[in-house]
């Protein structure tokens, strides 16, 4: 049993010592000592099942322990940075990584993390193209350093600093944008944009291919083919950000752009890559990297040995776990008692996603989609009360985001819908 710390002393120290800026969920909050695959436990032993995953972080399971073997083993042997020295676990990881990728987005740069994943692949479009222009999502999240911060486009994430160069174009929203589900009118934002905001010419396009800190939004079909065509014509060139989607969790595929039928020339993973260790990654094609030898590039960290070895461990353990089958059947079937769910209670607005990276949006009007911002708030508390973990986002805050550990299970799910039903039924 945990001795630690309780929840109160540990709030005391974080109010004290920690950042000013640091916020949590739940009126109370949780105090986590323990993790085992989709399952929590606080500082009683109390057990919650986990649909939010650290964020979509957890793509094995908390403490899966073929990655924790991994690790640890590789902790004994040789932690260092290995940029100046071989060393054979970056390579091993490098090479399983390329071949999950598509043509010849084969070359991997190691990061820390999705945000600096980001900022090298801005960063390496624009010295490839010489541009400095990009374009970006409106409701996106790319990370939050100084240019990342500029392609993120929801106010609540930006500071008020120099963001130079980022356009925002109108987002493909299905539930809320104003051409519904017609990608092609939504990309016409984008000609738009750099034929009267750019020289014509520009770096680059950075997008989610399903938003999740906006709250689980899929682009509207056919808007990504009609837009990398469009950048392509500019000169750019077209960024995927996989932190969220990536690594088998939209189920039908393992990457998110695959289910738009889109070749990216950059692809930024992170998350969910090193199951909670801190990993990120950039890959490319061998002709785009090329621009980084024009100066010395180095990160003390990325691809350290002990992450790189978690990352791969990672990737044996989807193959062998099958658990992209496992997001695709468990996360189909979720997605189906949540669209019953909806016809069953009104506040329920919309219900999307695919695999296991589902949104339930909550409205307090479904004709004017009014943010059920409060009700949210209480339906989460309650919910962990019943013992489930769930993400909240969107621009609004009213989006339930559900992005559990990739081994959840249809008894998971229907504990999460019952849990939901029965607070919804109380309100
Ligand atoms: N891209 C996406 C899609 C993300 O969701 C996030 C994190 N929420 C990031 C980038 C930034 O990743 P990190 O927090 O590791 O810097």
């Amino acid at each position: 049993p945990y001795t630690g710390p309780s929840a109160e002393e540990v709030l005391a120290k974080r109010r004290e010592y920690l950042s000013p800026s640091f916020f949590h969920f739940y009126s109370k909050p949780l105090n986590l000592v323990d993790g085992k695959m989709q399952y929590l436990f606080d500082e009683n032993g109390r057990r919650y099942l986990d649909a939010f995953g650290g964020i979509a972080t957890v793509c094995c399971g908390h403490c899966h322990p073929d990655v924790v073997d991994a690790i640890v083993n590789q902790t004994k042997r040789l932690q260092h940075s290995t940029v100046l020295y071989l060393n054979h676990a970056i390579a091993d990881f490098a090479e399983a990584l390329a071949s999950k990728l598509p043509g010849n987005l084969k070359v991997v740069f190691f990061t820390n993390s999705g945000t600096e994943a980001n900022e090298l692949a801005m960063m390496i479009a624009r010295l490839y193209t010489g541009c400095h222009d990009m374009v970006s999502l409106r409701n996106a999240y790319h990370g939050n350093a100084a240019g990342t911060m500029g392609a993120t486009a929801q106010r609540i994430w930006k500071f008020n600093i120099v963001q130079s160069g980022v356009h925002h174009a109108m987002n493909p929203d299905p539930y809320r944008g104003m051409f519904g589900s017609d990608g092609e009118k939504y990309a016409k934002d984008v000609h738009d944009l750099i034929e009267f905001g750019t020289s014509g010419n520009v770096a680059g396009f950075i997008s989610e291919a399903i938003q999740g800190v906006g709250g689980i939004v899929e682009l509207a079909p056919g808007y990504l083919p009609a837009v990398y065509k469009t950048i392509k014509n500019a000169g750019g060139l077209c960024i995927a950000d996989e932190v969220q989607a990536g690594f088998a969790r939209t189920g039908s595929h393992f990457w998110g752009f695959e289910g738009h039928g889109v070749v990216p020339d950059i692809v930024t993973m992170a998350k969910g890559i090193g199951n909670g260790i801190p990993l990120g990654a950039v890959v490319t094609t061998p002709e785009i990297g090329e621009v980084l030898t024009r100066r010395s590039y180095f990160n003390t960290f990325g691809g350290n040995p002990v992450c790189t070895a978690a990352g791969h461990a990672v990737l044996r353990v989807i193959e062998k776990e099958k658990l992209q089958d496992n997001a695709f059947k468990v996360g189909s079937y979720l997605k189906q008692r949540l669209v019953e769910l909806k016809d069953k209670h009104d506040i329920i607005g919309d219900v999307r996603g695919k695999g296991l990276m589902l949104g339930v949006e909550l409205v307090t009007d479904r004709k004017l989609k009014t943010p059920a911002k409060a009700e949210i708030l209480h339906v989460m508390d309650q919910m962990k009360e019943l013992g489930v973990l769930i993400g909240k986002g969107g621009f609004y805050g009213n989006v339930f985001r559900i992005t559990p550990p990739l081994c959840f299970t249809k008894e998971d799910a229907d504990f999460l819908v019952d849990a939901m039903d029965y607070t919804m039924s109380k309100m």
